[in-house]
């Protein structure tokens, strides 16, 4: 059963399989590096590793390409504000988001092209985009895609393109040359930008005179350039698709005069705080440093951020991560048993068991994998693993058998990118060992029903000067 999910295009589940029948190439919208990327960028980053990782796991050969948007508005700005050249001050952000992906167990994309690397092929698509009549010189000097001269315009975002037909302006009059806009406002949209004050020394030469790429040019060249013309996965955050992909999609086909320029969409919902998308310019934003800087470990980071379905909102909350926190500790507790009948420790579990091959697809672990091959349902993979462990811990299996299942829920932990006995270390270490057992053996009185004893216990650590904080997966323990 190849792993499907949600296309926005068709509206469909899509099985995701090559369309050469070797490759599957997928290309993401990458951050733009002018800050920390917050963890709402880390959702989607994250869900989109989760994807490419359930089809290694499959068998399915790929080639993820992401790119890094090193020059706009904010980037120029920014760099300048900072007394910093473009290229080391973007080199800097870049730096820093690698770091928190391979802490958040992000795996890096085969291809990572830069915007500011790539003009030449910018500009040779504008140039094609021109001679085909598909793009103009405006009164500004800047050149615009006329979006009325590709007839499926608005098709990905379900856009009413009657309007359209004989706009080539905004309800402003203007053509368009914000990089982001809203659907009042559609309009013809920047493909090159001519030279402003404010660009400092930050433009390149092009048949149209000295400018800068607008924003959705570099992901169309770069992806043509590295996965083809047409290829089979294009993934973003669900504000990306439109205008961005909208644009993408218009000023590549439009370009090559090859269809589909992306044969399958997949678009992630918002990390939400307080009913409000976690961004930049809201103010409202966590980055990894400061959870960590709370306590929390990327991998709770992690596991919080895909504990929602991708296609729903997340809300954003500090009990949600301990809720994280909790299901790993659960994950760690069920797996230790296990683990030492057989004779294999933590750490040769962690490093050698859980990598993407030995998938058992008929075992305990079938309905969490079949869960995550249908549309991506992380919630209900998570709750299958958990019933499934707790079927492991039944004495009349064989040891050959639950080696065999271990080994399926190495292939499991893979693909969602959990690496377990890493992610509760710091935390763990600072509770005095004789501590954490009292917790551990309320926590088996209460598996047993034996409520006396437990409170019993809890009652002893609160005089200890330890608070005990339940959830419906595990506990923590907190200094009271
Ligand atoms: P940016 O660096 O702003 O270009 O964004 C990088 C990626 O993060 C894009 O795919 C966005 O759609 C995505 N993104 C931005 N904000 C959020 C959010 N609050 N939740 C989920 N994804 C987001
Ligand atoms: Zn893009």
């Amino acid at each position: 059963m190849p792993v499907k999910i949600h296309d926005t295009l068709s509206k469909q589940k899509q099985p995701l399989l090559p369309e050469d029948g070797d490759t599957f190439r997928f290309y993401c919208c990458g951050p733009t590096v002018y800050g920390p990327a917050h963890i709402g960028n880390f959702r989607t980053f994250i869900l989109q590793d989760v994807l490419r990782r359930t089809l290694e796991v499959e068998g399915v050969k790929l080639r993820h390409v992401r790119n890094v948007t090193d020059v706009d508005d904010k980037t120029i700005r920014q760099s300048q504000a900072e007394g910093k050249t473009l290229l080391d001050f973007t080199a800097h952000w870049t730096e820093k988001f690698h770091a928190d992906c391979e802490a958040l167990g992000a795996l890096p994309p085969h291809d990572e092209p830069r915007a500011t690397a790539h003009i030449p092929e910018q500009v040779e698509m504008i140039e094609k985009l021109v001679a085909g009549e598909h793009a103009y010189v405006g009164g500004d000097g800047s050149v615009y895609f006329k979006v009325t001269s590709c007839d499926h315009y608005g098709e990905l975002s379900g856009l009413d393109t009657s309007e359209l037909k004989t706009q080539s302006t905004n309800s402003a009059g203007a053509a368009n040359d914000a990089d982001e806009y809203d659907r009042d406002s559609v309009s013809d949209f920047a493909l090159w930008k001519a030279r402003k004050p404010e660009d400092g020394e930050n433009f390149w030469s092009s048949p149209w005179g000295e400018g800068r790429p607008g924003w959705h040019i570099e992901c169309s060249a770069m992806s043509v350039k590295y996965l083809g013309e047409s290829f089979d996965l294009h993934g973003g955050g669900i504000d990306l698709c439109f205008p961005h992909h909208e644009n993408e999609i218009a000023q590549s086909e439009c370009a090559t005069g090859t269809r589909p320029f992306a044969r399958f969409w997949f678009h992630s919902a918002h990390l939400m705080v307080e009913g409000k998308k976690m961004s930049k310019s809201l103010g409202n934003l966590y980055t990894l440093a400061d959870l960590e800087a709370k306590g929390y470990t990327p991998m709770e980071v992690r596991y919080a951020l895909i504990s929602g379905h991708y296609r729903q909102q997340l809300n954003f909350t500090e009990n949600g991560l301990k809720a994280a926190r909790s299901a790993l500790a659960k994950i760690e507790r069920s797996l230790r048993p296990i683990l030492e009948r057989l004779g294999v420790s933590t750490e040769e579990y962690r490093d050698e068991w859980i990598k993407p091959d030995e998938l058992v697809t008929t075992g305990v672990f079938a309905p969490a994998w079949d869960s995550l091959c249908d549309d991506l349902n992380v919630p209900a993979a998570l709750g299958g693993l958990f019933s499934a462990l707790s079927e492991l811990t039944d004495p009349q299996l064989h040891d050959s058998a639950v080696a065999g299942q271990l080994q399926s829920l190495g292939a499991l932990l893979y693909a969602l990118g959990l690496k377990v006995f890493t992610a509760t270390e710091k935390p763990a270490a600072e509770v005095p060992e004789e501590i954490a057992a009292l917790a551990e053996q309320r926590w088996q009185a209460k598996q047993d029903r034996n409520w006396a004893e437990a409170d019993r216990l809890r009652d002893e650590l609160t005089a200890g000067g330890w608070r005990i904080l339940d959830s419906k997966d595990g506990y923590e323990i907190e200094k009271a």
